[in-house]
């Protein structure tokens, strides 16, 4: 399988580009915002908890996202892998990832983030709000708590990955193309 975490802070990218590599790989997206936002607007439980956390701009708890998670995964019949989007946000995401995934028999190939600065996110966020019909990108200070939320919980993730010789960062500035064919270079699969 190649089991690809997509990486990077809000706004750099990761939903474009994941669509590219679902299309260039044959893998199985997985967002955990996207399905998040699936139940707010399907009004279940789950989406009723997520939204008191996602509309101030903070990471729903560890327990509700890895079950989220882990129940997608196994809702999936012969994946030839997966592209982890927002997912793993924290250390304890990760370590509960790997689990899943050895009992699985399978296992993280790469995580590849996206480095784009925080005034350029802030930027892009706001322009995505005019489509997006997200409220937590329609406010900067939502939007900037979001920056760092990631900066103060979520980048450290890569740490793990890099300790394992997994990661790989790439510049995620230029056109949607170039990105494309640095994610391809990097994941060289
Ligand atoms: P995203 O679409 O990835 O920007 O996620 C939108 C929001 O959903 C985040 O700001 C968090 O509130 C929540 N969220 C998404 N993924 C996770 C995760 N892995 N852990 C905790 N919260 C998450």
């Amino acid at each position: 399988m190649l089991n690809i975490v997509l990486f990077g802070p809000p706004g750099a990218g990761k939903g474009t580009q994941a669509a590219r590599l679902v299309e260039k790989y044959n893998l199985v997206h997985l967002s955990t915002g996207d399905i998040f936002r699936a139940n707010i607007k399907g009004e279940t439980e789950l989406g009723k908890l997520a939204k008191q956390y996602i509309d101030k701009g903070e990471l729903v708890p560890d327990e509700v996202t890895i079950g989220m998670l882990e129940s997608e995964v196994e809702k999936t019949d012969h994946a030839k892998g997966f592209i982890f989007d927002g997912f793993p946000r924290t250390t304890f995401q990760a370590e509960a990832l790997d689990k899943f995934l050895d009992d699985k028999r399978t296992e993280i190939t790469i995580m590849v983030a996206l480095d784009v600065d925080d005034d350029e996110l802030v930027k892009r966020i706001l322009l995505r709000a005019k489509d997006s019909g997200r409220a937590d990108d329609a406010d900067e200070s939502i939007i900037r708590n979001r920056i760092e939320v990631y900066n103060r919980h979520t980048a450290v993730v890569a740490d793990y990955y890099a300790e394992k010789n997994k990661f790989k960062k790439i510049d995620g500035l230029g056109s949607i193309n170039e990105i494309s064919e640095r994610l391809y270079n990097a994941i060289g699969a």
